[in-house]
């Protein structure tokens, strides 16, 4: 059967495998962000793209409800009360449902490097991980494989669940994971929408991710740590500083500054960003943060009511924290 790829103007491509294409509108405005569809399959995530991912016809996020996984080990990297002293299960999703044009993953997020694997496969992955140590399971980027993790998490696990993911989530995939999940590791990449189209290709990103963070925290309340300072339950917020863009930084902090007390949730401001994918296509970013604009942002946290959280070391901008992408633990 001859197919052939075509992007919609909200990003889904969607693939023509018989003898039409699917029709695909996107609400025109800021308001909202809903994508119609007379064939809505897929609504996982916000672009709302409803691609029939089960027959070949993918969204945005590139791949079909079939899990790829590109790597699973113990990462010792993660904020400490994550990572603690034998390593957080963390588990490398392919695939992406936003297009980051400096992702650091690029060969997983966009290229789809992994393997194919089944429910029960995954599981097993898991318990492989609790059996060599892991303090947790962490689900790096899980929201497109929803469906699949859902039925992978159907009995529950002895230790703590991480959806650790870009923020850009639906309220109503999120419901579907109260119980399953404990703590939620969400970004907040951009308080500016503009960016968030021009780089991530995600529209209305901040009303969504900052939706997203209440409804987590409504799920988890206040985190706990255990006696050993490890998270039981909870929210950490993390954000990227970008190069240059440092007033976009500052108004992240100040939302979470107005949004949640002392006790509540954490913070993690991260250094870490170097450039990579396709960040040589946008000078602006071709760049690493200098230690000066990383220092005002530290300043600034230190400054605001955010009292709960972790700043990376300088050295964390280097590539050797990228992990290798070599089906380890699959
Ligand atoms: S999960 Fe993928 S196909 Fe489904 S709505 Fe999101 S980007 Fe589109």
């Amino acid at each position: 059967m001859k197919s052939e790829k075509r992007q919609s103007n909200c990003g889904a491509t969607f693939v023509k495998s018989g003898d039409t294409f699917r029709t695909h509108f996107r609400k025109i405005g800021t308001s909202d962000a809903i994508c119609y569809n007379n064939f809505m399959e897929c609504y996982v995530c916000p672009h709302r793209c409803g691609a029939d991912r089960e027959n070949g016809l993918w969204g945005s996020c590139g791949v079909g409800i079939t899990p790829i996984v590109a790597r699973a080990h113990l990462h010792l990297w993660e904020e400490p009360v994550i990572s603690g002293t034998k390593g957080s299960g963390t588990v490398f999703f392919s695939g992406c449902n936003l297009h980051c044009v400096y992702c650091q993953n690029f060969d997983i997020s966009n290229k789809n490097f992994g393997k194919e694997i089944s429910v029960e496969h995954l599981r097993e992955i898991y318990l492989n991980l609790i059996k060599q140590g892991a303090h947790n399971i962490n689900l790096v980027t899980p929201t497109h494989f929803t469906e699949a993790i859902l039925q992978s998490l159907s009995e529950p696990l002895p230790v703590p669940v991480i959806w650790n993911t870009s923020g850009f989530e639906t309220l109503d995939t999120l419901r579907r994971l109260e119980g399953k999940i404990q703590i939620y590791l969400p970004d907040l990449k951009y308080a500016d929408n503009l960016a968030a189209i021009k780089y991530s290709n995600a529209y209305d990103y901040f009303r969504i991710a900052t939706n997203a963070i209440k409804e987590m925290y409504r799920q988890t309340g206040n985190y706990v740590l255990d006696s050993n300072g490890l998270m039981q339950k909870g929210v950490i917020i993390r954000h990227l500083l970008l190069p240059g863009r440092l007033e976009d930084t500052k108004k992240i902090i100040d939302w979470i500054a107005d949004n949640f007390q002392p006790g509540q949730i954490m913070f993690s401001l991260m250094h870490q960003y170097v450039p990579c994918g396709r960040a040589a296509e946008y000078p602006e970013l071709n760049r690493t943060v200098t230690q000066e604009e990383y220092e005002l942002a530290e300043l600034y946290l230190m400054e605001s009511p955010v009292e709960d959280g972790f700043v990376q070391e300088g050295d964390a901008a280097s590539p050797d924290f990228i992990p290798k992408w070599d089906l380890t633990g699959i």
